[in-house]
């Protein structure tokens, strides 16, 4: 019997454990994840907000896991050895395997900026995220005993999709925040700070001044064509002006670092030809180096022939990429030729709090509520995908308000 090894119960991971467990046959299946739940990565930024609690967006692996197929192993991957067919474990003994998934995910990249690891909060996981909202209220409360204005004020550091569905979220929560620290919701100061000076490029550029226009309009302070040098304590560093370098500062008890990721540490620790945590798989989603592994979702670089450059990371294309491989593998099974991965976006749409989005889905543009309604059936589609009917009636979206 043939051991299929699965690595990180996100998207990818788990989209190609269900399309495994479907076609049972001549092999076992370990999954291994360090967490014994599945969250929805692309909601990380209302638990940090508060405005859904961490169980919306998380269900138990277990739940998705047939056992008479598949076993799941709670534990953290900390190195792969391919020349053994081995994965080292920290708590367990190192696991064999004939055909091996790595899905393990992406972290947050500082691009070595100074301070930024240690002065302010990644928003990268369940437990990054209930850390900054638990933040977020002791800033709050410490506005209450000291009346000093920098614990009213919050700063997200970069305005790529992450940045601005989570500005969308601190804005529409300013109400409740400002009854814990006791003062009018227009005394949250919410700013971003951007070093590009277009926004949301992946967006026509009508619609990327809608998202500018909401935002604004909910105070959020958008600071643009402002590249962050460095973060000390409280203190966000940037260019404030292109010409003459000049640098300016910004005080807040709260900076989030939402500037890009990359994927997971454990690729390089392993010696895959690696860049910033990606590896470029061939076509078929296998490691170049190495036929029996499958790179797939946030660890994965998949060249886009029409563009020349690589897709971006997005669950849509993580869970494309898991039912894929699960194809593949099965082709392997059977001693026929894996084929050819192929992707069609069907768009993009992010969110700006819970009743407005936008969204482009080849030419035609979407925004307002149908937007947001849009990306609720998007979330609902994704967690189907993983976690099946019962996850997605459980923990879907179903109503106007989450
Ligand atoms: P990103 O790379 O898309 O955006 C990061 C932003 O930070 C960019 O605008 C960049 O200019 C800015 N930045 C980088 N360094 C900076 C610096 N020193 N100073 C100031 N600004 C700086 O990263 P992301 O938003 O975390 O998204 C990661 C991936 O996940 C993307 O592919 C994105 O499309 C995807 N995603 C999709 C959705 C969705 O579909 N709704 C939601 C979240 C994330």
């Amino acid at each position: 019997m043939k051991e299929v090894v699965i690595l990180g119960a996100g998207y990818a991971g788990l989209s190609t454990l269900k399309a495994l467990q479907k076609k049972a046959g001549d092999f076992h299946i370990t999954l291994v994840d360090q967490n014994d739940y599945h969250y929805e990565a692309t909601a990380l930024h209302e638990v940090a907000a508060g405005t859904v609690p961490k169980e919306k967006i998380t269900y138990p692996i277990k739940e998705v896991v047939n056992t008479k197929v598949t076993t799941f192993l709670q534990d953290r991957v900390v190195k792969i050895n391919t020349d053994k067919q081995e994965v080292e474990l920290e708590n367990n003994t190192a696991l064999k395997y004939d055909y091996l998934v790595v899905a393990l995910g992406f972290r947050s990249e500082t691009f070595g900026i100074s301070g930024a690891e240690e002065n302010a909060l990644e928003m990268v996981n369940i437990e990054s995220a209930v850390n900054i909202n638990n933040h977020i209220n002791a800033m709050l409360k410490k506005y209450k005993e000291t009346q000093d204005k920098k614990y009213l004020k919050f700063v997200v550091c970069g305005a790529g999709f992450t940045g601005i569905e989570l500005l969308g979220s601190l804005a529409e929560m300013k109400p409740k925040y400002a009854k814990v620290a006791g003062v009018k919701p227009e005394e949250i100061e919410i700013y971003c700070v951007e070093a590009a000076t277009r926004l949301l490029p992946m967006f026509n550029e009508k619609l990327a001044n809608f998202a500018i226009g909401k935002l604004e309009g909910l105070g959020v302070k958008l600071l643009t064509g402002k590249p962050i040098k460095g973060i000390k304590p409280e203190t966000v560093v940037y260019q404030d002006n292109a010409e003459t370098e000049e640098l300016a500062e910004l005080e807040a008890a709260t900076i989030i670092w939402t500037t890009g990721v990359s994927g997971s540490f454990v690729m390089g620790e392993s010696g895959f030809a690696e860049r910033r945590g990606r590896v470029m798989v061939g076509e078929d989603l296998r490691d170049p180096d190495h036929e029996n592994v499958y790179i797939i979702g946030d660890v994965s670089a998949v060249m886009d022939p029409e563009s020349g450059r690589p897709f971006p990371t997005t669950a849509q294309i993580a869970l494309k990429m898991g039912d894929f491989t699960a194809h593949n593998i099965l082709r392997q099974l059977n001693n026929q030729a894996t084929e050819t991965f192929t992707f069609k976006s069907q768009g993009s749409v992010a969110s700006i709090g819970n009743t407005i989005g936008l969204g482009q889905v080849g030419n035609t543009s979407v925004k307002g509520y149908p937007a947001s309604f849009l990306k609720k059936i998007i979330m609902n589609k994704s967690l189907a995908a993983t976690g099946g009917m019962k996850q997605m009636f459980a923990k879907g979206r179903f109503d106007l308000y989450h």
